[in-house]
């Protein structure tokens, strides 16, 4: 039997990489992709002559279409990654980033269970909903989230969790720490500083201007945490797992990565501005995914040098196309 999923968030850096997982696993693949006036699936452009690939046009703040996609392809997984994902821009859109990944996960768990169909759930849940509790954070760790992002991701973790409890409903929650590659949004610290090196590589310009060096992260390659994605909706018990690498970095030892990767110092080139600094910032995000790896066999193998590393040559190389050299 051919499996269905949908993907909501098909379109982001996640999805183009999980929609290639399951094509590649014989999956038939419906993504949902919002409207905009120019197209927006570069990220998954070099799919589009896959005959099981399906893409329908909704939104998560548009309950109507999700009731109706659901009832209409009446899938056997369910992946939930489409969301206002920017920390920083929940601050601007606190009340849209409410609406599509807090209620709108409502949304979809609703549309799922109105179906009455028998559809395994995976919510994207984030380390941000750790917040401000110091590191190591694990599944059973408090949570105090530090933005309208994390404050709405929180809601959709426990209104999962709710679903599965509530109505027997196959629902599983990942808690993901920061992942990143060549897809990462252009406006996130890592994938900002692999494509400043590139501008200043190819002299383009000779700067970049970030905002806080000292905040810690637990970056891994988006490619290996997809996989891990799949795995909690294979295992025979809907639980939450945690995905991270269990190694922290400095925003500064990234920037360094990058650039002495590129022949450059860092130092030179990077410039200050306090407008990227958040009202409320998380300070340390360094997770711990032994759970994973001991119930799902899941384990990353890719460190943030080796990221920024690969970052930076995709950038390099994408942009010297760009410029025919
Ligand atoms: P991206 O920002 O790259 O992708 C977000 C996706 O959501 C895009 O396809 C976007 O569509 C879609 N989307 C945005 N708003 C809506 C809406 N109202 N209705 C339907 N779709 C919408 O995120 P990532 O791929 O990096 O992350 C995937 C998920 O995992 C997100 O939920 C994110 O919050 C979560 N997450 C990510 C982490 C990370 O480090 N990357 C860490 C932990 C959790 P469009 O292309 O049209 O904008
Ligand atoms: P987040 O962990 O989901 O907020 O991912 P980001 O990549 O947006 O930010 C990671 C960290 O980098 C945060 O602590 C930011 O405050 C910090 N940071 C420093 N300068 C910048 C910047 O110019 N842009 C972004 N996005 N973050 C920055």
């Amino acid at each position: 039997m051919t499996k269905r999923a949908l993907i909501t968030g098909i379109t982001g850096q996640d999805g183009s990489y999980l929609a290639e997982l399951l094509l590649g696993k014989g999956y038939e693949v419906h993504g949902l992709v919002r409207r905009a006036s120019t197209l927006n699936r570069s990220r998954i452009d070099h799919l589009h002559t896959d005959s099981n690939l399906h893409l329908h046009y909704g939104d998560l703040t548009d309950g109507v279409s999700l009731v109706n996609l659901i009832r209409e392809i009446t899938p056997h997984e369910v992946y939930n990654l489409g969301a206002q994902s920017h920390v920083k821009v929940s601050f601007e859109m606190p009340e849209y980033t409410a609406s599509t990944d807090a209620t709108g996960t409502l949304r979809l768990l609703e549309a799922i269970r109105a179906a009455k169909i028998d559809c395994r759930f995976y919510q994207a849940s984030t380390s941000e909903m750790f917040g401000a509790t110091p590191p190591p954070q694990a599944e059973d760790t408090t949570f105090y989230p530090r933005s309208p992002y994390g404050a709405a991701k929180l809601y959709a973790h426990w209104v999962t969790i709710n679903y599965r409890e509530a109505y027997d409903l196959f629902a599983v929650s990942g808690i993901l720490f920061n992942h990143e590659s060549p897809r990462r949004g252009e406006s996130f610290v890592t994938r900002k500083i692999t494509l400043g090196v590139a501008s200043i590589k190819l002299g383009i310009t000779d700067h970049l201007t970030l905002g806080n060096l000292d905040a810690i992260r637990d970056w891994g390659y988006a490619k290996e945490y997809v996989e891990g994605m799949w795995r909690m909706l294979q295992h025979d018990e809907p639980q939450d797992y945690v995905l991270a690498t269990g190694i922290g970095t400095t925003v500064r030892e990234f920037a360094e990565y990058a650039f002495s990767h590129a022949g450059l110092n860092w130092e030179d080139h990077v410039r200050y501005n306090e407008s990227y600094e958040r009202p409320t910032e998380v300070d340390a995000l360094i997770g711990d995914a032994s759970k994973a790896r001991e119930v799902l066999g899941w384990k990353p193998d890719t460190d943030a040098k080796a990221l920024a590393r690969l970052m930076v040559d995709a950038d390099i190389e994408q942009m010297s196309r760009l410029l025919g050299r």
